[in-house]
């Protein structure tokens, strides 16, 4: 058996147009659109390369879309008065701030600075806690385990009673899918199970798993012998394993051993073109429930 692949690449365009489309409606119905604000410090390439593609993304499906770049050595207290001014401006929905900061800023009062109903990253410790509320408390899902679970959903894999087993425990992808996909409600509904490494046999409760879902950041630490036949592996691990000569590009793995693994599974996620692409699109998404919620179109 081949297994079907969910390729995180088409599932996102299908949610960017979708996206675009209600912006487009709330344009006409309001007149207003969706505000996100992404704030740079520095000029690392790496964030920076991050920042361009999320304001070319939130562009791309129409949205006000305002970079602000400051300097890295912009103080801590300047940083928090900028916060203060984007969280009371009403024509800003989302406040994005890319993370690593310069030393001298403590990230953790950064991020906690930002109004929770504008926080579309979802780390605020508030919405932290209105995950594990679930149902109505919760406002925005964290956007790595929220595409996740948008590609279980959009893939067809049945999660009611299933047995989910999450490889890893951290706190932007493991425990948060975990909680979410025990949670009541749909996409969710199942027998969760978090596995990490002190658990004493990975193996036999990969075995058990009708979704697996892996979060580790290890290069083809599961087995092929490891998935239950038919089963949905979502590999969210991405891992730089060498450098193609030809393009200068780095060649990238996940946690799974894919090309074995794919005889075995139902249904499986590539890396890349797997979790990677859907992790931009549901903080789009983020940023337009939020518009949303604060319109009075919700
Ligand atoms: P992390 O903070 O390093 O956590 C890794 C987790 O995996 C830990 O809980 C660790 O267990 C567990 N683990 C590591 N090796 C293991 C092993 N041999 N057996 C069992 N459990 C093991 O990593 P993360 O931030 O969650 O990221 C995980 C992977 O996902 C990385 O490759 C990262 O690049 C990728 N990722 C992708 C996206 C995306 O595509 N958008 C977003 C986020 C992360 P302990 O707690 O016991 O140490």
């Amino acid at each position: 058996m081949t297994a079907e692949i969910i390729s995180g690449t088409e599932i996102r365009k299908e949610i960017l147009a979708e996206i675009k489309q209600e912006v487009e409606e709330m344009k006409e119905k309001v007149g207003k659109v969706p505000g996100l604000v992404t704030i740079l410090v520095g000029k690392s390439p790496a964030s920076v390369s991050y920042v361009t593609l999320k304001v070319k993304t939130a562009l791309s499906v129409g949205f006000n879309e305002i970079q602000d770049d400051q300097p890295e050595d912009i103080s801590e207290a300047d940083l928090l008065a900028l916060i203060d001014k984007y969280n009371n401006d009403e024509n800003i929905h989302g406040i994005l701030v890319q993370l690593p900061l310069p030393k001298h800023i403590d990230d953790k009062k950064v991020l906690n600075a930002i109004n929770p109903d504008k926080d579309v990253d979802a780390f605020h410790p508030v919405n932290v806690g209105r995950l594990m509320i679930g149902g109505d408390e919760v406002r925005f899902l964290p956007c790595t385990p929220a595409g996740i679970q948008e590609m279980i959903v959009r893939s067809g894999t049945e999660t009611s009673g299933a047995e989910v087993v999450v490889v890893g425990r951290s706190n932007i992808v493991g425990k948060p899918i975990a909680m979410m996909m025990a949670q009541k409600g749909v996409g969710a509904n199942s027998t969760v199970t978090i596995v990490h490494t002190r658990t004493k046999d990975l193996a036999a409760h990969c075995k058990r798993a009708d979704i697996l879902i892996v979060a580790a950041g290890v290069p083809d630490l599961v087995k092929p012998e490891w998935i239950k036949p038919g089963a949905t592996v979502i590999d969210v691990g991405v891992n730089r394993v060498g450098m193609n000569e030809a393009t200068g590009k780095a060649i990238l793995k996940g946690d799974v051993d894919y090309d074995r693994a794919k005889e075995i599974a139902g249904k499986i996620t590539p890396v890349p073109g797997g979790v990677g692409p859907m992790t931009i699109a549901m903080l789009m998404k983020n940023t337009l429930t939020s518009a949303k919620k604060t319109l009075g179109l919700e």
